[in-house]
Formats: C-alpha cells, structure tokens, sequence
C-alpha cells in the first residue's frame, strides 16, 4: 500500500518552449489507502496525469514521490514495472485467445510464483472480483462487465500497492455501470490498495471516492471530498462541472467577505456559504443554485420571495423539474418534490437555501440558465 505525492507536475507534449500545457504545476497528495478521482471533461489532462503516474511519460517539471521516493522528475523516470503500480483501462485489453485464467496468471508467471502458489492466488483474485468458476472461459463467453472484471483481476494477482484506472466503466451499459461501482468501491475498502480513478463522469466520481481532483484546462480547481467540491465548489468551473448549476445574478451590498447581502431583483439575501474568491461591496455576483436549493410556492411569503412565471415543466418520477423565468429574464432550473404540481405559465414565488449556495465574482459573460 502506498501514497502519492505529486508537485509542481508539467508536461508538454509539443516541448517546453510549445506553451500547450497538458498538465500544468499540478500538486496533488494522494493518501495510502485512499480512493480518489481524477474529474474534468475530456482534454483536461486525466490521461497524462495518470500517465505519468505510472511512469509511461516524462514530465517537463515537477515531482512524483511514492512512499517518499521520488519516481518521476524531469531528470527520470522509474520504469512503470518497478513502480508496484497496476494499471485497468477502458477497453479491458484481455487476450481474446487465452483462457480467464491465462490472462489473469500472466503478472505472476512473469514473477516466476510457483505453479501451485499461483493457481491460488488467481482463483483467490477471481473470487474476489466475482468471477469464481469462471477460469476456464474465454473472453468472448463473457459479457463486456465480467471482460473488465478479468482485466480487473489481472492487476490485482501481483498485489500492487497503487491501482490507476482510466475510464473502466465507460464501455458498459448504465445498469452494469452502476454495479460495477459498488464492486470496485468494495474491492478497494477490501483490499486497502489506492486507487487513483479517472472519470469525466461526475456521479461516479461522487459515488465512488474518499478525495476528487477536479480538472480543467491541464490545472486542479478543487481538491476535496464528494461533499465539499458539490456543496463548496471553489470557482465557478467547480460548480458547473459537478451537476446541474443555476447562476442567478446579483450584487453584493455590505458585508462582503464571511457573510455577504446580496441583492436579487431589488430584494435582500443573506446566509450564503462563504465565499471561494473576495467578492466586495458593491460588485456584480453569480450565485450558484442547485436545482434542488430551489423552492417553489404558490404565494409569496418571507422565504417565497423571488417571482417568476413556469416556463416548461418535466416529470420524472421521484422528482419533478421546472424552468421557471424571472422579470429579468433569468431564467433557472428548480427540481422538487413530484407530487407538488404546478403547470406552464403559472406564477410561483422562489425560496433559495442560501446556506448550500456560493457566491462568486461576476466575470463578463452573459448570464445563461443550467442546460
Ligand atoms: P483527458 O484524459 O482528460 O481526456 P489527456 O490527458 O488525454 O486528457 O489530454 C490532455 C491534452 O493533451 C489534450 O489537449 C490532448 O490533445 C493532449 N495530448 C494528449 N496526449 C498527447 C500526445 N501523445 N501528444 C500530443 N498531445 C497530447
Ligand atoms: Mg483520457
């Protein structure tokens, strides 16, 4: 078992001198025996990152240390099987001629581990990964999920301290998928390895990991557990990218900084979560409000004081959303209990849970609702 930490990490594909940064000073502590997630969209840097974890790139600057040894500098890089590391990718790249169990003993073969100490330590493996009974298939007599399980298993029979996985479930089908990261988030609290996981996908980064390291652009936004980049976003790229976020618009009145008013459509708010970056008196905001920090009634009250008109209305099943306009135009996502029902082109007042929202700077780019 191991820990990670990484400073200052570069790289450049095209060179130093390219200025195209696909990672850029990343620092980044990753605990032994943690799970965590690299997050962002496609192109922010996961694959390198998790590339020059193992020890397959060279960065331009920066450190990695395993278990306070350093791995990779610009200066050199350890070789990926000197580095007690697995690596599980997304096409589960199994041999499609040899049995489940001759991909999995391979690792060991490798080792030169005793034929006998061997077999069991694959069946031990297979058992773990639910494929028990399975050794003598071949791949194509599995289905896409029990494919990954062997690849799976495959790194795990060496027993490496650290298992990097990039994109696993993302050629599975969403029932499988949702599976499969119950297994994996049982097989990591089993076995105590850590997992760094990358997924562009934000519910199975929240589902599955002790520490997220939201991406964007080669550079971390936030590093946080599921609850604290959701719930504190550190910026607005933070919030955007971890579910559905409204930006209401406002402007700060007084007491900026630990508990700022915020002016909305004339009217005074208070009680937002503190503030990511300084905000001043006096300066054009953006609130970010999940759609379920939203609440709707027919008639205005002290909490229900915002109004606005239902614009479009969808139902589904355990909750019902609704976009509703505000005078200004603004128009904002609102998803709420089912059974609470109002039609298109009805008023309604809003109540905000100020408590779950953050408030950051306005930067000049036009308002939008949540798509
Ligand atoms: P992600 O895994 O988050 O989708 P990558 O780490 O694969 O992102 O890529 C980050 C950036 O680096 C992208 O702009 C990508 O085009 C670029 N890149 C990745 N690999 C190479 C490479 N071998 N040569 C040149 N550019 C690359
Ligand atoms: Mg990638």
């Amino acid at each position: 078992m191991a820990g990670i930490i990484i400073k200052c990490l570069s790289k450049f594909y095209g060179g130093k001198d390219s200025g195209m940064a696909a990672l850029r000073g990343l620092d980044l502590e990753i605990k032994d025996n943690q799970f965590v997630t690299l997050l962002g969209p496609s192109g922010c840097g996961k694959t390198t990152t998790l590339r020059l974890i193992a020890g397959y790139v060279t960065p331009d600057a920066g450190t990695i240390r395993v278990d306070n040894t350093v791995v990779s500098s610009p200066e050199g890089v350890a070789p990926p099987d000197r580095r007690g590391m697995g690596m599980v990718f997304q096409n589960y790249a199994v041999w499609p001629h040899k049995t489940v169990f001759e991909n999995v003993v391979f690792g060991l073969k490798l080792r030169k581990v005793p034929a006998v100490e061997a077999r069991r330590k694959v069946l031990d493996t297979l058992a773990l990964v639910n494929l028990g009974g399975l050794e003598n298939r071949l791949p194509n007599e599995l289905s896409g999920g029990q494919q990954q399980r062997v690849a799976l298993a495959r790194s795990l029979v060496v027993e490496p301290g650290i298992l990097l996985l990039d994109e696993p479930l993302s050629n599975l089908d969403a029932k499988l998928r949702e599976k499969m990261r119950v297994e994996l988030k049982q097989l990591q609290r089993r076995t105590g390895i850590t997992f760094v996981y990358v997924t562009h996908d934000q519910a199975e980064a929240l589902a599955l990991s002790d520490q997220i390291a939201v991406m964007h652009g080669g550079e971390l936004q936030q590093y946080g557990t599921p609850d604290e980049v959701y719930r504190r976003p550190a910026n607005k790229i933070v919030a955007d990218f971890m579910g559905i976020v409204n930006f209401l618009p406002g402007e700060v009145r007084a007491g900026a900084g630990e508990a700022p008013v915020v002016i909305i459509d004339g009217m005074e708010f208070d009680g937002f979560a503190r503030l990511g970056d300084s905000v001043k008196a006096g300066q054009a905001v953006d609130i970010a409000v999940r759609p379920e920090n939203l609440r709707l009634a027919r008639a205005r009250s002290e909490e229900h004081r915002l109004s606005a008109r239902v614009t479009e209305r969808t139902y589904l099943g355990n909750l019902s959303e609704y976009w509703v306009e505000l005078p200004t135009g603004t128009v904002l996502r609102a998803q709420t209990h089912p059974l609470e029902q109002f039609g298109v082109g009805d008023e309604v007042f809003l109540a905000i849970d100020a408590a779950e929202c953050s408030v950051f700077p306005h930067v000049a780019e036009p308002a939008r609702a949540a798509a």
